[in-house]
């Protein structure tokens, strides 16, 4: 027997609709591209949403089509995510900081019909625009004063279009299983991924990281994604914003920590998502400068695991609280997020970040196990770390136009290629990616342990452990280390420094001093160059076999 609900799909554009209907004067602040502060409210979001998707079917839009963009955060960038979607059409995030030729494969690969570019990537996309076979016009996201002098053809003015359409439309309503938006894996092996979500995907993650134990987000909330919205949907705050009506801040290309910290306090910013890197960039302002933020509450960390020292800075000395959260492209992003069970009000302060160096307990949906080579579950043990698998409604269930996925060769789910520990509180805690995993001897070395204790050192700005080509133990960790300014710290005071914090043979066998370390195109550090620039480090320097 069915029962007699209504059958409403779960749509993205009634998102839009509901902070218009009961939020419509709440703010959506940017700073824009072209530099000065922009306001309006939600409901003139969705005014020019709908007047943007009047004029997609203009430029010969149709269901189902991509539409790419090359964007940061802003206004304009928030209409395409609801003027897309909201008309069956697929909204194409393309990450502009990946290199140029991955750029044209993800444009070409997903078909693209048109490209919505920021003012900041015209030169990346008139390098680019003879390869884009598929992409028919070229929307530039700025005003006609502003319009840029360019030789590429089919060039349309993001505001002519927008002003040149009525807003009067009625949203189609239609199977809420229908893609919404594709978003490029960043990939450092092999060709990028394409991981398509669906209006019903996006609306349960939705739903799910607004809960409070997540990202406890309410109307009473100014919101400042500094994620990018082309890393992941910006862990869905574009979406969770109007579903639960806050105001939102919009940075633009700013992710620098004196421009983030003038935007946080001259709008107020209570919670606020970033990598690790820009938090410190925050952090590192506020000790240079004797600052503080007046309105900051809380602050998601994700994307890479945050250095225990962090979440101590944030919450000790500046009252923050760090939701550690992890997730990937792949799970819409947000699987786990870090608070306290029920019953854990005793925590003393250093149990407390010892627990919240930790990536957290999944969110209601999202169901996880680790095992072994061998596809055996592992216990939850907090000891045991094996491959991380995940299920759940906003989990990819494949790739976009790729036949065959080795991540999901397991009926119903997800190998995420990370390892973890669960605990028996299911608390997760992500000790490497599958192949940064160091393998010494048949036992694997967590390098993300070390680095973390390598962080700890007063003198160390940035460390990336690898596992190195070793004559008996097959790989051994290598520890490549950027040291503060002026510091005289040498090879043997750093590693006298693991000794106690792990068993011996888990300290690294070497260490390189550099100036800097390399990054891929989400923040992440980039091991696969790091292990071919350093593969024969130990043998080169002659380790005793
Ligand atoms: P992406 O799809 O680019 O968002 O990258 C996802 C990957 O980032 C995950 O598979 C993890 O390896 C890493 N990651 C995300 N969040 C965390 C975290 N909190 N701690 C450690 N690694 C993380």
């Amino acid at each position: 027997m069915l029962g007699l609900m209504m059958d409403t799909p779960l749509l993205i554009s009634s998102l839009i609709q509901h902070a218009d209907d009961y939020h419509g004067d709440t703010e959506i602040t940017t700073r824009t591209v072209e530099g000065p502060l922009h306001r309006y409210t939600y409901r003139e979001a969705h005014q020019r949403a709908r007047q943007l998707a009047n004029a997609l079917d203009s430029i010969g839009i149709q269901r189902g089509d991509r539409c790419a963009t090359l964007a940061w955060n802003t206004y304009r960038h928030f209409e395409i995510y609801f003027a897309v979607s909201g008309v069956g059409a697929i909204c194409h995030t393309v990450n502009p900081r990946l290199f140029a030729p991955q750029i044209a494969y993800i444009i070409n690969h997903a078909e693209d019909a048109c490209l919505f570019v920021d003012l900041s990537f015209m030169s990346l996309v008139e390098e680019l625009a003879e390869q884009l076979a598929t992409v028919k016009s070229i929307v530039i996201l700025t005003d006609h004063a502003n319009m840029p002098p360019t030789p590429l053809a089919n060039v349309i003015c993001y505001e002519d279009l927008v002003h040149s359409h009525s807003d009067v439309l009625d949203w189609p309503q239609f199977d809420e299983h229908t893609g919404s938006s594709l978003c490029y894996t960043s990939g450092t092996t092999g060709n990028p991924k394409g991981v398509l979500y669906s209006h019903r995907s996006t609306l349960l993650h939705t739903y799910a990281a607004s809960l409070p134990d997540n990202f406890g987000l309410a109307a009473r909330d100014t919101v400042m994604p500094v994620v990018p919205m082309y890393h992941a949907n910006a862990w869905g705050i574009p979406y969770a914003a109007p579903m639960v009506g806050c105001k939102l801040v919009l940075p633009g290309p700013v992710t620098d920590g004196a421009g983030l910290h003038h935007l946080i306090e001259s709008e107020q910013v209570t919670f606020s998502a970033a990598v690790p890197t820009v938090w410190l960039g925050l952090l590192q302002y506020f000790d240079a400068c004797g600052q503080t933020s007046s309105s900051l509450e809380r602050v998601v960390i994700g994307g890479a695991a945050p250095p225990r020292s962090m979440i101590e800075a944030f919450a000790e000395r500046f009252g923050i609280q760090v939701l550690h959260a992890w997730g990937m492209t792949e799970t819409s992003p947000i699987g786990t997020i870090n608070r306290p069970r029920h019953g854990m009000s005793e925590e003393t302060p250093a149990q407390r970040y010892q627990r919240e160096a930790k990536q957290g307990r999944p969110l209601f949906g999202v169901r996880m196990r680790i095992i072994d080579d061998q596809n055996q579950p592992l216990p939850h043990d907090g000891e045991s770390f094996g491959n991380l698998t995940v299920q759940g409604p906003w989990v990819c269930r494949g790739y976009f136009n790729e036949p065959h996925s080795d991540a999901h060769s397991e009926a119903g789910w997800f190998s995420t290629g990370d390892v973890a520990t669960i605990d028996p509180q299911g608390y997760a805690q992500i000790t490497d990616r599958s192949k940064d995993v160091i393998k010494s001897g048949g036992e694997w070395i967590s390098s993300i342990a070390l680095e973390n204790i390598a962080i700890g050192h007063p003198e160390v700005v940035e460390a990336a452990a690898i596992g190195v080509t070793h004559p008996k133990w097959a790989e051994r960790p290598l520890l490549i280390v950027v040291r503060r300014d002026q510091s005289t710290l040498t090879r043997d005071e750093m590693l006298h420094y693991f000794e106690g914090q792990v068993v011996k043979w888990w300290i690294p066998d070497d260490v390189v001093f550099v100036d800097q370390l390399p990054h891929t195109a989400t923040g992440k550090l980039f091991k696969l160059k790091l292990r071919e620039t350093y593969r024969n480090h130990l043998l080169t320097i002659g380790v005793a076999p």
